[in-house]
């Protein structure tokens, strides 16, 4: 066995990770002490990236039209048919949609060949529908897309405002880092801005849970109250920043009040005086901000107005302080370090910085090519397939991404792909939506195969390293493209053998006439000049480190701005006039309701890996809807029941989940959920198109949907091993279906029929199963204390499928039948009384675990109560007992509320028992 250090490709914490490798089987991985973004932590996601590995569900063989074909006709084809493309539609008719998954050096190569050898500007990522409003805050006030802190910021703080960011879902290592300190720190203060009570809110001071969209005015509030009250830093401006008069007339065209500002945000006007209050009288305060604030058609300007309190409080440049914008995807910054948003050119250079085509076109040695490089900007994401569907571009090579799920108006973008005459997708599973429009499909390496660095949300580079073979005839993404380059004519641009010789070369572009002392003409704030001309084995043995690296830095940069001189012309900071705009999408009778979008604590993306993790999946199995309790109530809806939104470009079908911490008026989706997992659950299908006009951000955080009841006839869950779920004809005859991996096969939620036609009798039952699945019903039996009924299918005294008709919410857990299928796959026949079990729907020889709350330990929510009701009334001592919370923490705060349930349901009691015993006296 031997170890290997590489790092978590899910979320843009960015964690360290050692894996042990036995035999060209990665055995198990554990956190990298030795990493300063986790030092040895993992939050669940990371902590089962060996169980999402494998061959299975891989793609292994190019394939071209529908064949499987060998590399060399599958890149011929690609050369071909864009060399095609471009000689009858122009260079502009062919483009690429990148994903911040994709490595730098992978990155590098797409938009070299793209942008500097194909001479087209349309390259885009999707990157754009997580980062790029923060992208323009930061070049609008600081001068260069820079993040100005380091986690360690986040701990050395008085203050740590979360603003639209759900900190311990989604970047829970980073969370626990912040809850520690806190701990350790009685007086930091954390301050909760978002408009759903989330688990973050565990080590809130203060919540305010603020009306959709109000983040601006909220902040254009704050920095008039500094200045009312002499709380901003006149010396720091007057030295370092322009455009307060601006900025503050701006915010003064509404009414400052906190009145008015605390009506217009709908927040209690006392709560937003302590965060006034406390945010004018800290300096060392850092506002961490996420999705949230950038998903929205004003996101570029909700940045600036947080980060104009920053600057006009002199709260940047220090420790414990800054305007931090946190990433979602682990290389969305690497990505846009080599330019891959379709506003950039290359290295921190956009079209219109002062020299940048000519020298990067002098750098890549494409001054005699024709064409040249682009002159302008190419089409972001969403004008991208808008330019697909008009028939302007016509050859589309997608990598590492799934835009049928994840853009707005997610069905418009399928017709777009459906009618685009050439669709190239670089993919490394083959269960994704977007592979039904491919009419060339290149399996792609994966983590654990791939040798590359990423960049986290702190600036801080760090290496992914390969250490398994990738399966079948997948390859690098950084070969495929150079493939492709040199039958293109290019090839002595394209030439690298190794991903070391790439990334020497960004190394070396990104110093190139870049002179960080004299901060002339060609300056940018990015540059790892210091780390070109590694050999392979320095490249190998790269540790994490901060950019810059350059001669002025050598061992990287914590934190940027310390000097007070930032990355414009002028080496001033800007501050921004900002009008405060609500959400683009607007509710009406049709659409009442507000939708808010966002991730689950245990899944990634578009469930492609996370969801090849049966342990994964039992924390949210089937696609919901969060609903207010009373909202659910008007729509005629109860917890658990299966439920349907409507919305700007489809419809949504969910199961309800009854929250508290929903505002009224307002529904919450996840993102993850595609055709692959459900029958109908695509966010993007919900969302309209409206964008924010600097960054081209959708507006992913302000949908306007309807709820209403999912008309049925009846529901059922059925279990079947993995070798029978292949086809899955039940889908066909299912209003709603959610298919949830098991470790030994797999679940199906499934509901049909109309409500008024009676239930299905028992023959029917049968004859229906017996057409959905090769092995007969042996065992079957209605239940004469609910009517339900239960049958299973016994092949060989081996249990193959199990069945039971009803509402899931009534089932007990079912670990007992993945178990049963377990024993079936290893040839083994049901034991003496298991039959019975089968039907009595129950393992009596098992407790039933409830949902699952801590995914590390497999820990369910039965056995937290009992502990919890027989004395373990804290989360450590939980955790002392029964493991639970005692790994990434990320469960912690559901513990918590279970004690909290606990306690008030003893108090209640208490007060049942008093009032009886007072009614007995
Ligand atoms: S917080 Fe979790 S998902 Fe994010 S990088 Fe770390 S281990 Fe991976």
């Amino acid at each position: 066995m031997h170890q290997v250090r590489t790092t978590c490709p899910y979320c843009g914490v960015g964690c360290g990770v050692v894996a042990d490798v036995e035999e060209a089987t990665l055995t198990s991985v554990g956190g990298d002490r030795d990493h300063p973004a986790n030092f040895g932590r993992l939050c669940v996601k990371g902590s089962a990236l060996h169980e999402t590995l494998g061959d299975q569900g891989r793609l292994t063989r190019p394939r071209v039209d529908g064949r499987e074909v060998d590399w060399q006709t599958a890149l011929d084809a690609v050369a071909e048919r864009l060399a095609a493309t471009r000689q009858a539609h122009g260079d502009g008719a062919v483009a690429a949609y990148l994903s911040g998954q994709l490595l730098t050096e992978d990155y590098y190569v797409a938009n070299k060949l793209f942008k500097g050898f194909l001479g087209t500007p349309h390259l885009d990522t999707n990157s754009r529908l997580c980062m790029a409003s923060a992208v323009a805050g930061y070049k609008r006030a600081l001068g260069a897309d820079a993040v100005p802190c380091s986690y360690e910021d986040l701990e050395e703080a008085e203050l740590v405002v979360l603003v639209g960011s759900n900190l311990a879902w989604n970047h829970p290592v980073l969370y626990q880092r912040l809850r520690t300190a806190k701990a350790r720190n009685p007086l930091m203060r954390v301050v909760v801005i978002d408009p759903r009570i989330t688990d973050s809110c565990e080590i809130a001071d203060l919540y305010l849970g603020l009306a959709p969209g109000s983040d601006a005015r909220l902040f254009n509030g704050l920095l008039a109250f500094m200045a009312d009250r002499g709380r901003l830093d006149r010396v720091y401006v007057d030295g370092h920043v322009d455009g307060l008069d601006e900025a503050l007339a701006a915010a003064w065209q509404d009414d400052t009040s906190l009145e008015a500002v605390a009506a217009d945000c709908d927040l209690d006007p006392e709560a937003l005086q302590t965060f006034y209050y406390w945010f004018a009288s800290q300096l060392h305060v850092v506002s961490l901000y996420s999705q949230g604030i950038n998903q929205s058609s004003s996101g570029t300007d909700k940045c600036n107005a947080i980060i104009n309190c920053h600057l006009a409080g002199g709260k940047i440049g220090l420790p414990g302080a800054g305007p931090f914008s946190i990433t979602g995807q682990p290389n969305a910054m690497g990505g846009r370090e080599v330019g891959g948003l379709a506003n950039q050119l290359a290295a921190h250079m956009d079209y219109d910085s002062p020299g940048a085509l000519d020298r990067v076109s002098r750098f890549w040695a494409t001054e005699t090519l024709t064409p040249t490089l682009p002159e302008g900007p190419g089409h972001k994401a969403v004008a991208l397939f808008e330019a697909i569907e008009r028939g302007e571009v016509r050859a589309l090579w997608v990598m590492a991404t799934n835009p049928a799920v994840s853009l707005p108006e997610a069905n418009r973008v399928r017709a777009a792909l459906a009618k685009c005459p050439l669709v190239i997708v670089s993919e490394c599973m083959a269960n994704t939506d977007l592979l039904a429009y491919a009419d060339i499909v290149l399996p792609a390496s994966s983590w654990s195969e791939k040798d590359g660095t990423v960049t986290n949300s702190e600036r801080r580079l760090s290496r992914q390293r390969g250490m398994l073979p990738p399966p079948g005839e997948a390859r690098h993404d950084w070969w495929i493209i150079g493939q492709v380059a040199r039958r293109l004519g290019y090839g002595e641009a394209f030439d690298y053998t190794h991903p070391a010789e790439i990334f020497d070369e960004h190394a070396r572009l990104s110093g190139f006439e870049n002179d960080a002392a004299a901060r002339g003409e060609g300056f940018r704030l990015f540059d790892i000049s210091g780390l070109a001309g590694l050999d392979r084995a320095g490249y190998d043995a790269l540790a994490p480190i901060q950019w810059p690296v350059n001669a002025a830095a050598p061992h990287g940069t914590a934190r940027l701005f310390e000097d007070g001189r930032f990355a414009t012309p002028s080496g001033r900071a800007r501050l921004l006039p900002v009008r405060p705009r609500g959400p683009a999408q607007a509710l009406d009778a049709m659409r009442p309701l507000r939708l808010n979008t966002g991730r689950v604590r245990d899944q990634w993306h578009t469930m492609s890996r996370t969801g090849r993790a049966p342990r994964l999946m039992n924390h949210r199995a089937e696609p919901f809807i969060e609903v207010h309790p009373e909202d659910a109530l008007d729509a005629g809806l109860g917890d658990q029941q299966l439920a349907r939104l409507k919305g700007a470009d489809g419809d949504y079908l969910g199961r309800v989940r009854l929250a508290k911490g929903q505002r009224r008026g307002e529904v919450f989706v996840p993102m993850h959920w595609t055709d692959q997992f459900s029958k109908r659950a695509r966010m993007g299908g919900l969302l309209a198109a409206h964008l924010d006009p600097f960054s081209g951000q959708p507006e992913s955080k302000h949908g306007a949907v309807a709820l209403g009841p999912l008309p049925l006839g009846w529901e059922a869950t059925l279990l079947v091993a993995t070798d029978l779920s292949g086809e899955a004809p039940w889908r066909d005859e299912a209003a709603y279906w959610a298919r949830i991996p098991l470790a030994h096969g797999e679940r199906w939620q499934l509901a049909g029929g109309e409500p008024d036609e009676g239930a299905a009798s028992l023959d029917d039952w049968l004859t229906r199963l017996s057409s959905w699945l090769p092995v007969a019903p042996a065992l079957w039996c209605t239940d004469p204390t609910d009517g339900r009924l239960r049958a299973a299918g016994v092949e060989e005294g081996r249990l193959r499928w199990w069945l039971m008709v009803g509402p899931p919410a009534e089932l007990p857990g079912l670990t007992w039948l993945d178990e049963r299928l377990a024993e079936a796959a290893r040839g083994e026949a049901l034991a003496e009384g298991q039959r019975r079990r089968l039907l009595a729907g129950c393992d009596s020889g098992e407790a039933d675990a409830g949902p699952l709350v801590c995914s590390c330990h497999q820990v369910g929510q039965q056995a937290i109560v009992a502990a919890i009701h027989g004395g373990d009334t804290s989360v450590e001592a939980l955790g002392a007992r029964l493991a639970c919370g005692t790994q990434c923490g990320s469960c912690i705060p559901e513990l918590k509320s279970l004690i909290e349930e606990s306690a008030e349901q003893e108090a209640r009691h208490a007060r049942v028992d008093q009032k009886l015993e007072k009614q007995a006296l």
